[in-house]
């Protein structure tokens, strides 16, 4: 199972915060993130990443091409709702293809904690609809 893990930058505290309370569940499974998002979370926890560009820099379009193929499993892309982002298409388009392929998204911290919670209780293995 292969996980892609994004924030925009006033969230990334609260994705390491996330990635360090559920360490132990990332780590069986393979994980894949935008530059700066995966850099900061390595630093935190030590948990091997692979790391695409920057988001703004084509990160999230990298992340969408596994997405568009089926190789992603679950998202947390932790937006910021707040903020002018220079690569909002790019943000919209990633949220789109979730929604094409059916790839289980958060899009904030309250979803990213209960998707990582039903993965470790094995909630996904029993999905009536895959
Ligand atoms: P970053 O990209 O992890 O490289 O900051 C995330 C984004 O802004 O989409």
């Amino acid at each position: 199972m292969n996980i892609a893990l994004i924030a925009h930058d006033e969230k990334k505290g609260q994705i390491v915060d996330l990635a360090i309370a559920y360490k132990e569940v990332l780590e069986k499974y393979k994980l894949y993130a935008t530059g700066t998002t995966g850099l900061r979370i390595m630093e935190a926890t030590g948990l091997e990443i692979h790391r695409f560009n920057s988001g703004p820099l084509g990160g999230d379009q990298q992340i969408g091409a596994l997405i568009s193929t089926g190789e992603m499993d679950l998202v947390i892309f932790l937006r910021d709702p707040l903020t002018v982002q220079p690569h909002e298409p790019d943000v919209s388009a990633l949220i789109r293809l979730c929604d094409v392929h059916n790839t289980p998204l958060a899009t904030n911290l309250g979803t990213a904690s209960a998707l990582l919670r039903g993965l470790k209780e094995g909630y996904f293995d029993s999905d009536p609809f895959k």
